[in-house]
């Protein structure tokens, strides 16, 4: 027998890890560049793009630096007729975005991935708030980005048409000149080039309408343009979808694949998706992991060039499949990669399991939606990279040997007693309940969120592996107990309670009749508790909890009424692309939807609803309801230690802070990034917004 020491042992796992996943390592030639492996980031928004070049050039950077081979840009405005407003895109209209670019390549050369530009015309899909052009598009058009502004593009000519692609090529041109090694030609998601494919957009008479190959000419053009302009120095792609079998939103099933027939050996590489941004940008609600296997395998069946496609893949096991059963040659990841910058790095040394997995929130994307840096629930570093200095692998050590009370073990007390852990700090955990990870736990139990239990057993794993940092389970502290932990830092984490009395945006006082026992909370729900009879969910929350309570008692066999003040119920999911599939679920459910109305009161048969609009009064039968309009900070602790000043000294605790809901209640991401926050600063002197900010040059 022989003894194996530990380190060889985890040689050992590290060398089969490594060969098990060897082929996600293999160089690959694209054109003429080389990719080092097979993680590509596609692109994707940011929220920072040309007002926040700085921030998004770090934010890349690390992606390169955590081990992708290829980094892409979002997309890219070829010109000021294609302006997003307020989304910040990316930009190459001159000289002055050329360098704001080129730093942004030269971040991810320098740690040696290959950097992707994606050049994008919006067709009629934007609206040049800014810049007040006339859009341009494939005929006249209203503009469809979400803020459904009331301008329509001008149809555009032939003039128009040889302009756009001396455009397109100066972009290109500048693309190259900017360091990229591979140029987008962008002819999906219903921008301009989409627009000309798609025969339901598309009824033009001239050569570029009508049969297959004339709505394929401007395609065809602009990358004969373009593959002209990086003169074999950069590789040419091509971002394209295929429609599924029921059809896509732009193009019919049969005839994308003719399309992409006529056009499959013109670029370098294809970066393909479905014709359906709500299943390839699909929440974990509605759609996991390879969702898009079959549309990619049959557009890379069709074509010798490499493929990359997307499906939101986090398992290093899956990658291996899509690559070995044909579906692909590079993964694509645009949410895993936010959510772990670090993902190749991690599996390259043997560490899969340390993967930060994306839960499919989609909360980075509406941020985006919303014109801000992006975010994520997972990694609380994203957007921090450069105004704060934050690594998503690093940590500043310890200012000094200090031991910490970390109470409350949701999502901001987790993440707090983990980063303080890595910081090399003394740490106490305490939570009330018999199991860590509070609203996440309790909330991944509600239809479509099991996902999210990501953010809870992440932390746990990384947890299990620090010895200074001691758990408690059961443990509900109260203000003596605190004072007798002998902790020098307290951090307060205790989360927050939903609301029984329907206070919120719409009602300013409680509803009538809000006490009875029929009244519960969505915390009553997921303790357990069910309603007898007909129930009414009020939703003033406009997030996901008031879908997903009706989902749980409906399909308990529940009657369900759900009521909204808004005009469609989970208002705020329009930023997370949820919306339309969460009212099309509900209604299949047979819950019922009333929307644009208000809760007045309830006698325990009835609801009183009134109209959003004029007030008008009426009745709906309800034996329960159930009130979603706000969170209530469990704050009691923290006021009663706040006021012993004299009992804090005495217990020699030199800083007392809150955290997360139990401040200020609101998303995940929130919660996490307080707790990251008050770890990273704990000994440091900072104020709330001590962070560098881009400033707008004055000429
Ligand atoms: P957050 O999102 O801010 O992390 P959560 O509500 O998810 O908030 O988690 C708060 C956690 O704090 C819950 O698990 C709750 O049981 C725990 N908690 C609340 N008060 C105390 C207390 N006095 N002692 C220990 N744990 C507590
Ligand atoms: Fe994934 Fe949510 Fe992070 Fe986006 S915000 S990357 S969806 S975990």
């Amino acid at each position: 027998m022989t003894c194996e020491s530990p380190d060889s042992a985890a040689d050992t796992t590290n060398n089969m890890t490594a060969s098990r996943y060897a082929i996600l390592f293999e160089p690959l030639r694209i054109g003429p560049v080389t990719t080092r492996n097979r993680f590509y980031q596609v692109p994707h928004c940011s929220g920072m793009g040309h007002r926040r070049p700085q921030m998004l050039a770090a934010m890349r950077g690390l992606k390169a630096e955590g081990g992708w081979g290829v980094v892409c840009t979002e997309y890219c405005s070829i010109g000021a007729d294609s302006d997003d407003g307020h989304y910040p895109h990316a930009r190459l209209w001159d000289e002055e975005d050329l360098k704001a670019q080129a730093l942004v390549a030269e971040a991810i050369h320098a740690h040696g991935a290959l950097a992707g530009v994606e050049l994008w015309h919006g067709g009629s899909t934007v609206s040049n708030l800014s810049t007040r052009l006339p859009t341009l598009g494939v005929r006249s058009l209203p503009a469809t980005h979400s803020t459904l502004d009331p301008i329509q593009s001008r149809p555009m000519d032939l003039a128009d048409i040889r302009d756009l692609r001396r455009r397109h090529r100066a972009a290109a041109e500048r693309a190259l000149q900017a360091g990229f090694d591979i140029v987008y030609v962008y002819a999906n998601h219903g921008y301009l080039l989409h627009e000309f494919l798609s025969p339901r957009r598309n009824d033009r008479s001239d050569h570029y309408g009508g049969a297959l190959e004339n709505r394929a000419r401007l395609v065809r053009e602009i990358l004969e343009d373009t593959r002209e302009a990086v003169e074999g120095k950069a590789a040419l792609a091509c971002r394209f979808s295929l429609a599924a079998e029921e059809g896509g939103d732009y193009l019919e099933t049969e005839e994308s694949r003719d399309l992409f027939g006529l056009l499959a050996e013109l670029p370098d590489l294809w970066d393909i998706t479905i014709d359906g941004y709500t299943t390839e940008m699909g929440s974990s609600r509605y759609v996991k992991e390879a969702a898009q296997e079959d549309i990619v395998k049959q557009a890379k069946a069709m074509t010798s060039k490499p493929v990359v496609g997307v499906g939101r893949f986090t398992s290093p096991d899956t990658m291996v499949a899509q690559i070995k059963r044909g579906a692909l040659d590079l993964i694509g990841a645009a949410r895993p990669s936010i959510a772990d910058p670090f993902l190749p790095n991690k599996i390259a040394e043997g560490r899969p399991d340390e993967i930060r997995e994306c839960i499919g929130c989609n909360l980075c994307y509406a941020h985006n939606s919303l014109g801000v840096p992006i975010r994520c629930t997972q990694n609380p570093t994203m957007g921090e990279e450069w105004r704060r200095d934050w690594h998503p692998e690093r940590i500043p050590a310890r200012h000094a040997e200090a031991r910490v009370l970390v109470v409350g073990g949701g999502p901001a007390g987790l993440e707090a007693a983990r980063a303080l852990g890595q910081r090399g700090y003394g740490v106490t955990l305490a939570e009330a309940g018999e199991e860590l990870g509070g609203r996440v736990t309790r909330e991944s139990r509600l239809p479509g969120l099991a996902e999210w239990s990501r953010v809870r057993d992440w932390r746990l794993g990384r947890l299990a592996e620090m010895a200074g940092v001691e758990t408690y389970l059961a443990s509900r502290l109260d203000k003596a107990q605190v004072l007798e932990l002998g902790a020098e830092h307290v951090i307060l984490a205790t989360g927050a309670r939903w609301a029984k009395d329907g206070v919120g945006r719409w009602l300013a006082e409680p509803f009538e009749g809000w006490q009875r026992d029929a009244v519960l909370t969505p915390d009553d729900l997921m303790d357990g508790q069910r309603p007898e009879g007909p129930v009414l969910i009020y939703d003033d929350d406009h997030y996901y909890m008031g879908a997903c309570v009706a989902l749980l008692l409906r399909t308990a066999g529940q009657a369900v009424t759900l009521v909204t003040p808004q005009g469609a119920v989970g208002h705020w999911t329009t930023y997370t692309e949820e919306l339309s599939r969460t009212n099309a679920r509900l209604i299949e459910e047979g819950v019922e939807l009333i929307t644009n109305h208000g809760l007045v009161g309830f006698d325990g048969e009835s609801a009183r609803l009134a109209c959003s609009f004029t007030g008008r009064e009426r009745a709906q039968p309800a034996a329960a309801v159930v009130p979603v309009t706000r969170r209530i900070p469990e704050d009691a602790l923290y006021a009663e230690l706040r006021d012993d000043s004299e009992g804090l000294a005495a217990a020699g605790i030199r800083s007392l802070q809150k955290i997360g809901d139990g401040n200020a209640p609101s998303t995940i991401a929130a919660a996490v990034y307080a707790g990251h926050k008050a770890a990273r600063e704990l000994g440091a002197n900072i104020a709330a917004f001590d962070a560098r900010r881009e400033r707008a040059v004055l000429e």
